[in-house]
C-alpha cells in the first residue's frame, strides 16, 4: 500500500497529525505536532487556499519540522507544531471557523500552542483565545507582545554583523551596500534600521507604494522585483518569498552574504551547497529570522512578557550566527548543515535528559 503521508511522518519522526473539521462553520483544517522534547509544540496558524488537501497537509508538516529545529538553535525550549486552515483568507475567514480551530487547539491540552502566520492576525489571535488559553502571539492588550515584525527585523540585522565580522573583519553596517527584498512587517523595519546605521541600500518590493514610500522617506534607491537579487553589493537580504535561492537566481548573485527574514530561502537543500561553492556566505533563514519567535515566545516565561529580557535574547541571534559559521568552517560544511547540527545536537540533548 502507498502512504505518503505516513512514510514521510516516521522517515522525519512526527509525534502526532490532526485532522480537524467542523461542518456547521466549513472547517477543514491541519494541526502538525513534529516534536516536544524541548516543550510544548509551538509554530503558527496559517490560512491559505491550498490546491489540493495533500498539499495542505504536507505544508504543515514541513512547517512543523522547521519550528523544530527554529526553537532547538535559538535556545528556546519549545517543540514544532503548525497548524492550517484550507480557505482564503480575505473572504472565507469567520469567526466561527476561528473559534471551531481554536477548541480542536484546546482539546490537544496544550501539546501545541499557536499564534499569527501568514493569512491570520493578532486579532484572530484575540478571537482564538476566546475558546483556548494556548495562543503565544497576543496585543498587548492581552498579556503579549504585540507586532513581532521589528523584532524579527533586530535578529537578522545581528546575523548580518556577526556575517560581516567573518567576511569583512568589521561588524558596523556603515558603507555596507544592501539589495533588500521586500518592504513588509519585517522589511520596513530592516530598512529602517539599516539606513540608521549608514548602509547604502537598493530596495524592490512588487508593491509600488511601499516602493515610494521608501523612495521618499528613507531616500533610498530602487530596482525592479526581477533584478534585486542580482544587484552588486556585500549582502543581498531577502524579505519577500521562500525559494529564492535558486539554480537559476545563485549564479546571478554578486553578493558576499546572504541574510534575510524569508523563510525556506533555500528552493532544496542542495542550492545550500551552491551557495558555498560560489564562495557567498549564506545566513541560515531560521537562525536569522528567529527573532520574532523568541520574542513573542517570551512571554511563556517566568514572570509574563518582559521587554528588555526579549529584546536581550533576540540580540543573541549574532552569538548564535558566529557559533554556525565556526562550526561551518571547522567542519568544512555549509552553513545550512552546520545549523541543523546545532539544532539537532540540542534536540539529543533533551532527548537524553528525558529518560534520566
Ligand atoms: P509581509 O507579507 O508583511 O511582506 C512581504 C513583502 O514582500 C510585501 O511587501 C510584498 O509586497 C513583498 N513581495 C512579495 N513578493 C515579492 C517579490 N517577488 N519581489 C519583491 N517583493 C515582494 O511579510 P513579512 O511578515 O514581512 O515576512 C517576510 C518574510 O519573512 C516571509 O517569508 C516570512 O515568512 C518571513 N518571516 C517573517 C516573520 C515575522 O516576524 N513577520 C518571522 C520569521 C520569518
Amino acid at each position: 500500500m502507498k502512504s505518503p503521508i505516513f512514510d514521510y511522518l516516521v522517515r522525519y519522526g512526527y509525534k502526532k497529525l490532526v485532522l480537524c473539521t467542523n461542518r456547521e462553520v466549513g472547517l477543514r483544517g491541519v494541526i502538525a505536532i513534529h516534536s516536544t522534547d524541548l516543550g510544548p509544540a509551538t509554530g503558527g496558524l496559517r490560512m491559505w487556499t491550498y490546491a489540493s488537501e495533500e498539499e495542505a497537509i504536507m505544508d504543515a508538516l514541513r512547517l512543523a519540522r522547521g519550528m523544530t529545529y527554529k526553537y532547538a538553535a535559538a535556545g528556546v525550549n519549545l517543540g514544532g507544531g503548525k497548524a492550517v486552515i484550507i480557505g482564503d483568507p480575505k473572504t472565507e475567514k469567520t469567526e466561527g471557523l476561528l473559534r471551531a480551530m481554536g477548541r480542536f487547539i484546546q482539546s490537544l491540552g496544550g501539546e501545541y500552542q499557536t499564534g499569527e502566520d501568514v493569512g491570520t492576525t493578532l486579532d484572530d489571535m484575540e478571537v482564538l483565545y476566546g475558546e483556548t488559553e494556548h495562543v503565544v502571539t497576543l496585543p498587548e492588550h492581552c498579556g503579549g507582545a504585540g507586532p513581532i515584525g521589528p523584532a524579527t527585523a533586530y535578529g537578522v540585522q545581528q546575523a548580518m554583523k556577526a556575517c560581516c565580522e567573518e567576511v569583512y573583519g568589521s561588524e558596523p553596517m556603515k558603507g555596507r551596500r544592501v539589495a533588500l527584498q521586500g518592504l513588509g512587517a519585517v522589511g520596513w523595519p530592516a530598512l529602517e534600521g539599516l539606513v540608521k546605521e549608514g548602509a547604502k541600500v537598493v530596495v524592490a518590493d512588487i508593491d509600488r507604494a511601499k516602493v515610494d514610500r521608501a523612495r521618499r522617506q528613507l531616500g533610498v534607491k530602487a530596482v525592479p522585483p526581477g533584478e534585486i537579487h542580482a544587484q552588486p553589493c556585500d549582502i543581498f537580504a531577502p524579505y519577500a518569498l521562500g525559494g529564492i535561492l535558486n539554480t537559476r537566481t545563485i549564479p546571478e548573485l554578486r553578493c558576499k552574504i546572504v541574510c534575510g527574514s524569508a523563510n525556506n530561502q533555500l528552493g532544496e537543500e542542495r542550492h545550500g551547497d551552491l551557495l558555498a561553492k560560489r564562495g557567498i556566505l549564506y545566513a541560515p533563514d531560521y537562525i536569522a529570522n528567529a527573532g520574532g519567535t523568541i520574542y513573542d515566545t517570551d512571554r511563556l516565561q517566568k514572570g509574563g512578557f518582559n521587554r528588555e529580557r526579549a529584546w536581550r535574547n533576540v540580540g543573541r541571534i549574532r552569538e548564535r550566527m558566529k557559533e554556525v559559521i565556526t562550526l561551518a568552517r571547522r567542519e568544512r560544511i555549509p552553513t545550512y548543515r552546520a545549523a541543523d547540527r546545532l539544532a539537532e545536537e540540542r534536540l539529543a540533548m533533551a532527548r537524553s535528559l528525558k529518560l534520566i
